[in-house]
Formats: structure tokens, C-alpha cells, sequence
């Protein structure tokens, strides 16, 4: 990170991307002073050579700025003291996506003929599986491409992108909130759901941090999911403030045949409209890395991505195909004796959840950790398609009772979820893990809830 050489900056929480910061700080030659108010935090960081500097004994008269990291609130529940602090003596405030920016901007990469570029995806649903994605088809249509931010390696750890290459983003509400240069070549916004809603102060504030991907002056080419009524207004706004060809509406579900760029799925189908003329199509039911009308908004979104950066819709077709998917996302773990087994451990809010019951049909679906704000009741409208729910973790008695009269059953363990319901499923069943709440009650993080229930299910089809 070049523009700090000789200065003090603070770098405050010393996860993977504080630490990445500190040595980026470092490498451009200034001086991190760095801080956790947690004391493990602080034991890691030592023991990766980083020095500490306690901040709430700081002169900040002597400092040029403060690296916040994703994990620190800033201001809701309540403001943090050493953000406060920073503020009131006039230092600038950022992150590490805000320093990615800047030094990209200096980078020599202006000399290039073809500068690298930068897509951003941002979104409450489908950042990583859009980002992925996105990687794929570029990968495949052999273009440099990596992928960094919330995906991967953190953005300050990313290797000096070369001529022509894209790096492309996968940013949390988190990370736009603050960061102080946003300027991606090309921006997405996939939907926009109630989570997080503590951090960010309500819907408002949830929405507004995304939306500073998109501020004015933003990006060449801003990609904006229009289903709910926040993206329809922003992609109103920016249509009618540039020209509308910088603005490419994606949709699941509605037909978007108006005047602009235009790219939505319906029943199956991929369609591309320009001028309010059809000019592309794809198939995207067999598309194996890609069920569910969610992840056809997904498709809708890198399509958008590589149609921006030259590519043709038959190469984008032809790429598709060959994703797999991301684990712990819709994944496929077995079929056996027609019984389909997917893991969505990923589907840690109400609506995730609702789109992978719609997704699939005769569940049998393990759900239950530490519960979202309404719990699963705007589930409701889906359980048609649920043949009985078995109910884990801190959530699963609040859960039973909003299920009510629906089937359902109370087990403790995700093992035991599991081996009650492949017990008593049929063939033609999906059992599907789509929590709808988060697996820190039981488990580190949602990968090692994905995880259990696959080894639950090898175990349960003798495959261990
Ligand atoms: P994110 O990175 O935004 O959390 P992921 O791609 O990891 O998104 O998917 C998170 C969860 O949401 C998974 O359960 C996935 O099946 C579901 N999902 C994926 N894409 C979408 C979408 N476009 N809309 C709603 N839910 C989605």
C-alpha cells in the first residue's frame, strides 16, 4: 500500500484481513500501529511478529489514519470507542478495500495498454456464487482472473494483477460501509434482503452501504438485480442520471423487455434484450452448478459481467456449463435409492432458505441454529413443499412452533437430523440442509455445518 511511507496508520481488529493490512502498511513502508481490543486476537498477531500498539492510549494528532476491519461495528449496536476517537481528532477512517482502491488507482497499471479491471459483486444473497462464477467463465474463456475480498484472499493479499487481468470482488455490507475509495469498473447488486440488520442501524442503513458502490461517479458498468423495489429505484436513478448503457437490469423471474440493457431468467431460460429487442437466449436448466431460480439471478449476473468485459453469450453458455457450484451452496452430496441429498448449509437467513425450498420439491429438510429476527415465519408460503422438517440447534424449539400443525420432529444433533431423515424418506425425496439461521450455536462457522452433514450422510449410506 503506497501513500502512508513514514507515517503512523492504526490498524484496528488483527483477523486475516487486519493482519494483511499491517503488512501491507508495512511493505509500503509505514508504520502500523496495531490493534485488537480482544487479547487472543492480539496473542495471534504476536506470534505472526506483528508489535502492537494499544489504541486507546494513542496520540492520534501523530497518526494518518485508521484501517477498521470488516468484524468491528463501527457505529450500531453501539459506536466503537477507538473509531470515535479517531473521528473526533480528524483521522480518516477506511479499510482495507478502501486502500485496495487507492493503491490500484496509482498502480503503474495505468501505463498498460489494457489496464487491469475490477469487478465488484455486492448483494444480500449470491455474492459468492456470483463471484465465482464470474471467475469461472473467465478463467475459462483464458482470461488472467482472481478473485479476493470476502472470497479467497483478502483483497491487500491479492498477487500485482498483470495486463488485461480482472480481479473480481465479493463485498459484505461490511466492507463498503466504510472504505473510503470504492471504484470498481464494474459493479453488481444482486438483491437485497433483511440481514445484518443490527450492524447497519435497519433496512436504511443496510441499504445505503451497499448502494456506495454506485455512488456518483461509480462504475463504467453497474449491474443492478431490479426484483426488489431498492434496486429498481437505484437502477432508475443511475439510468436516468448517465446514459442508460451504463446500467444492465438483471431479474429472476420478471421479463424485462423495456427500453435499455436487459438480462432476466424465466422458466428456465437466460434472455438478454437490448432496445427492448431479444438478443441472446441460453438454457440454464441443465445446467449442472446452477439450480434454482436464485442461482439462475446468479447466471443473470456473470452473464451481465461477461457480456461488459467483450464476451459472447455462446462462450458465456458454453462456460456456465462446466461450473460445478460452491460447496455448502445448493451442493449436491449423493443420490441413492432416489434420494436426492443437498447441503445449503450457506442458507443462514429466512430468505436464502426460501429460495432453496423453492428449488426443490418433497423435502425433507434440516433446519435450526441460532435463529435470525422472525424466525422462519415468512417460510410459510413454502412448506407445501416440505414433507417434514427436523428441527436442530438453539432455534429448533422456536422453530416447532412456527411450524405449528406442520410436520416436523425436535433432534438435537445434525447427526441425528440427518439419520431421522434419511430413515424415513422416500424415493423421489430431497433431503436438503437449509438452516435458515446461523451455526454459531453448534459450530464454528457454516462450512463445519455443511461438513457434519455430509459425513453424516456417508455414515448413514455406509460410505464412511
Ligand atoms: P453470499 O455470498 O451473498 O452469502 P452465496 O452465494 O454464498 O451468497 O449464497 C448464500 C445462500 O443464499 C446459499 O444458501 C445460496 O443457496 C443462497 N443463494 C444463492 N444465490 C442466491 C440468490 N441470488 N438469491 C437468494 N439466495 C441465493
Amino acid at each position: 500500500v503506497q501513500g502512508y511511507a513514514g507515517r503512523c496508520v492504526a490498524v484496528l481488529g488483527l483477523g486475516r484481513s487486519g493482519l494483511a493490512t499491517c503488512h501491507a502498511l508495512a511493505a509500503g513502508g509505514a508504520l502500523p500501529l496495531a490493534w485488537d481490543d480482544s487479547p487472543d486476537a492480539r496473542a495471534r498477531a504476536e506470534a505472526e511478529g506483528v508489535a502492537l500498539h494499544d489504541l486507546s492510549r494513542a496520540d492520534w494528532s501523530q497518526v494518518a489514519a485508521l484501517v477498521s476491519s470488516p468484524g468491528i461495528a463501527h457505529l450500531y449496536p453501539e459506536p466503537n470507542r477507538h473509531i470515535a476517537a479517531a473521528l473526533a481528532a480528524g483521522v480518516p477512517v477506511d479499510n482495507d478495500i478502501g486502500l485496495f482502491f487507492r493503491s490500484f488507482a496509482t498502480a503503474d497499471t495505468m501505463a498498460m495498454d489494457q489496464p487491469p479491471k475490477v469487478v465488484a459483486v455486492t448483494g444480500s444473497n449470491g455474492k459468492s456464487t456470483t463471484t465465482a462464477l464470474i471467475h469461472h467463465i473467465l478463467t475459462a474463456l483464458g482470461r488472467p482472473c482472481q478473485m479476493a475480498g470476502n472470497i479467497g484472499t483478502g483483497v491487500l493479499s491479492i498477487t500485482p494483477p498483470v495486463e488485461g487481468e480482472v480481479v473480481v470482488l465479493e463485498l459484505s455490507s461490511y466492507q463498503t460501509e466504510l472504505a473510503r475509495a470504492l471504484t470498481p469498473d464494474i459493479a453488481v447488486f444482486t438483491n437485497l434482503s433483511p440481514d445484518h440488520l443490527d450492524r447497519h442501524g435497519g433496512m436504511g442503513g443496510y441499504f445505503a452501504a451497499k448502494r456506495r458502490l454506485f455512488a456518483e461517479g461509480g462504475p463504467d458498468r453497474a449491474v443492478i438485480g431490479v426484483d426488489e423495489p431498492e434496486g429498481l429505484f437505484m437502477a432508475g436513478q443511475l439510468a436516468e442520471a448517465a446514459e442508460d448503457a451504463r446500467v444492465i437490469r438483471i431479474s429472476s423471474g420478471q421479463k424485462l423487455a423495456g427500453p435499455g440493457w436487459n438480462i432476466f431468467a424465466r422458466k428456465g431460460f437466460l434472455a438478454e434484450y437490448r432496445a427492448g429487442r431479444q438478443v441472446a437466449s441460453i438454457d440454464l436448466r441443465a445446467m449442472p452448478g446452477l439450480p434454482g431460480a436464485h442461482n439462475h439471478q446468479n447466471a443473470c449476473a456473470a452473464y451481465a459481467v461477461a457480456r461488459s468485459l467483450g464476451a459472447a453469450p455462446r462462450v458465456i453458455e458454453d462456460a456456465m456449463a462446466s461450473f460445478t457450484g460452491l460447496p455448502h451452496r445448493s451442493q449436491l452430496v449423493a443420490e441413492a435409492g432416489g434420494v436426492r441429498y443437498i447441503n445449503d448449509s450457506k442458507a443462514t437467513n429466512a430468505d436464502s432458505a426460501a429460495k432453496a425450498l423453492q428449488a426443490f420439491e418433497r423435502i425433507r429438510w434440516i433446519a435450526g441454529g441460532l435463529g435470525k429476527d422472525g424466525g422462519i415465519t415468512a417460510l410459510a408460503q413454502h412448506l407445501d413443499r416440505v414433507t417434514k422438517a427436523y428441527l436442530i440447534g438453539h432455534s429448533a424449539r422456536d422453530f416447532a412452533l412456527q411450524l405449528g400443525e406442520h410436520p416436523h420432529e425436535v433432534c438435537d444433533t445434525i447427526e441425528q437430523a440427518t439419520a431421522r431423515a434419511m430413515a424415513e424418506a422416500q424415493t423421489g425425496d430431497t433431503v436438503l440442509l437449509a438452516p435458515a439461521a446461523a451455526s454459531f450455536d453448534q459450530f464454528p462457522d457454516f462450512e463445519a455445518r455443511g461438513s457434519a452433514f455430509i459425513a453424516a450422510v456417508q455414515a448413514g449410506l455406509g460410505r464412511t
